[in-house]
């Protein structure tokens, strides 16, 4: 009886003085509590810094190695006066500055001005900067009347799903500024090596007058970026 009416009372009176002899066996358990609610907190905070050390273990820096297509001797598709390897590069340093500014979130650009990389070069350059994503910009050329965004996957290999499902979730975003197609056909080397998840994006054709007007602007580059850089953010959430 003294423990439930001790239990009851301490629930209710705890700290009230003039409860009699229930306020004697509150009076040891209020007299406790100080220590209690010590030791409670004590075991709570060591709680939180495991619960924050296993957050950082889970949500370790995910490093996205970031690919502008061409450069140096290899200008890429060249139209309307404008060089693949610039407008990659520019997207490219964007979509890395993003990514910086992201907390848990490090991006490695597989070349930094305009310089000529080998694609098994850039592949590497990821691999040993531990890149789990990774992400190759290019502009594309084709027919005058051809315009639209392309993000490619490789079809048939270990990554395959989870290339997919980044390419899906940066397909949509582009969606939202320009057309863009999701073609999982595409056999490039720096998909098929990469090992990770990875996608090329053709961020639009500069044969195409007025896509090349709009690729060639930092406006629409900093776009294009931002859905890059939104689609990866995207694909990160679900994992
Ligand atoms: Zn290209």
């Amino acid at each position: 009886m003294i423990n439930d009416e001790c239990s009851d009372s301490r629930r209710a009176t705890c700290g009230y003085r003039s409860h009699g002899r229930v306020f004697c066996h509150l009076k040891r358990h209020c007299g406790k509590l100080p220590w209690v609610w010590t030791l409670l907190a004590m075991g709570l905070g060591l709680v939180a810094v495991a619960a924050g050390h296993s957050r950082l273990a889970h949500h370790r820096i995910v490093v996205i190695a970031i690919d502008p297509g061409h450069g140096g001797r290899d200008p890429g598709a060249v139209s309307h006066g404008l060089q693949e390897k610039n407008i990659t590069l520019a997207i490219a340093k964007d979509v890395a500055a993003l990514i910086d500014r992201h907390g848990g979130l490090q991006a490695v650009l597989t070349r930094h001005n305009d310089h000529y990389v080998g694609l098994l070069r850039r592949v590497a350059i990821a691999r040993q900067a531990g890149a789990q994503l990774f992400i190759s910009i290019h502009a594309d050329a084709g027919k005058p009347s051809w315009d639209w965004a392309t993000v490619y996957t490789q079809e048939h290999d270990r990554t395959a799903l989870a290339s997919d499902r980044l390419a899906d979730e940066i397909t949509a975003s582009l969606r939202r500024i320009e057309r863009t197609d999701h073609d999982r056909h595409a056999n490039f080397v720096v998909l098929r090596e990469a090992r990770v998840p990875a996608v090329l994006i053709e961020t639009g054709y500069i044969t195409n007058t007025h896509q090349a007007h709009e690729l060639a602007s930092a406006r629409f580059q900093h776009r294009i970026a931002q859905a890059v850089f939104r689609g990866i953010e995207s694909y990160l959430s679900q994992k």
